[in-house]
């Protein structure tokens, strides 16, 4: 929040236009008054603050239809985010590649998605589709101005340049993939990692919303874990913090993608789902809505062997909740389907199974972005230099 003492005038205005355009991004449209109220700053600062934001292209005043209203009974200004500031966000997944253009104010609009081959995800070849893909998406007719591009991959992502250390499930090691779309592109480019931003995403516009310690795990090929602790994501000292998936559950085996043995994934996976219904693996999410559906109707046989004990989204969830003790656990992916079709296993398993955070005082919820968390997460790692100094970062071309 604004107004810290001792802060010099410049750097505050600075902070009070960041907090200005984070309220509106974040909350959507929000009335003079109402800012005025939230950010403990008088009137005519926060008519100078909005004013200045118009002139810099970011928000756009309305005057309040009904409702808001001034301490003085005048009526206030509704301060509206400009969605013709946009950003591409990109998912690469490990069976898809999807693409949004996203305004200001978080709406999705206009989206592309190709499926991809499992084992396709030469690193070149990746850079070429998604380029094509967001050159597509921002060739949509309309006068906009693109701030950037944000990426969501299923791997290790260095912070400081988006190297992608390690990708297991794409197969890369090392790649500069940041480096080489950005190259591409002609944009700035920003990468992490799925579970990071899926986290991000549904604490800001999902199932976690007011609540500052979060995990958030998803599964299809790999598990992801993202954290959220106090308010803030758990990064570690590289970045790379979170990789629960790759923890080891089995000391005897099997050999995981990554080369270790007995990763938590290779026990909780899609595929493993898929083997124990008696299918091949690699059928994707279809395939295991197809056999989410048939434990609705009845036959949960393979849900109930998933992997041992009585449901995955026990295995995903517990250890998880005890290394970090959060408030709420949002499940993605197929770990979201299993836990809607066997809410009341879960439970009981996870009363009789945690220690250090009674069942309880965990919520369990299932991802409210469901298949849009990466976007929404990839689109806010791109807005988030003009959010952050709108100024300075704003791309004006
Ligand atoms: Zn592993």
């Amino acid at each position: 929040m604004p107004t810290p003492t001792g802060v010099g005038s410049e750097e505050l205005r600075r902070g009070n236009l960041r907090a200005i355009l984070q309220t509106v991004h974040r909350h959507g449209p929000t009335t003079r008054a109402e800012l005025t109220k939230q950010l403990g700053l008088n009137r005519s600062t926060i008519g100078a603050l909005t004013a200045e934001l118009q002139s810099l292209g970011l928000v756009s005043e309305e005057a309040a239809a009904g409702g808001g209203r001034s301490g003085s009974g005048r009526p206030s200004h509704l301060v509206v985010p400009r969605a013709d500031n946009v950003v591409a966000a990109v998912e690469v997944g490990v069976d898809r590649i999807a693409v949004a253009m996203v305004g200001l104010g978080g709406e999705i609009m206009e989206r592309r998605t190709r499926t991809h081959q499992r084992g396709e995800h030469d690193v070149d070849h990746v850079v070429d589709v998604v380029a094509q893909m967001v050159e597509d998406v921002l060739a949509v007719p309309g006068d906009r101005r693109c701030q950037g591009i944000g990426v969501s991959v299923p791997g290790a992502v260095r912070t400081t340049d988006g190297m992608v250390r390690f990708a297991p499930n794409l197969g890369w090691v090392e790649e500069p993939f940041t480096a080489l779309l950005g190259k591409r592109l002609g944009r700035p480019v920003s990468t992490g990692n799925d579970a990071n931003l899926g986290v991000l995403a549904e604490h800001l516009r999902g199932a976690a919303v007011g609540f500052s310690d979060a995990v958030y795990l998803s599964a299809s090929v790999g598990i992801g874990g993202g954290f959220l602790v106090g308010g803030r994501p758990l990064t570690g000292a590289t970045g790379y913090a979170g990789e629960v998936g790759h923890l080891q559950v089995d000391s005897v085996g099997p050999v995981c993608r990554c080369g270790a043995v007995g990763c938590w994934e290779t026990k909780v996976g899609e595929n493993v789902l898929l083997r124990a219904a008696g299918r091949l693996s690699g059928g994707g999410p279809p395939a295991v809505a197809e056999v989410i559906a048939a434990a609705a109707a009845g036959r949960p046989g393979p849900v109930r062997r998933w992997p041992r004990s009585p449901t995955g989204a026990v295995w995903a969830s517990a250890p998880s909740s005890t290394s970090s003790i959060p408030e709420v656990v949002v499940l993605g992916g197929c770990l979201a389907q299993v836990w809607r079709a066997c809410e009341d296993r879960v439970n009981d398993a996870m009363s009789r199974s945690t220690m250090m955070t009674p069942r309880e005082d965990v919520l369990i919820r299932s991802a409210r972005l469901e298949d849009d968390a990466q976007l929404v997460g990839a689109a806010e790692l791109a807005f988030a230099p003009v959010l952050d100094d709108p100024q300075t970062a704003l791309v004006t071309a």
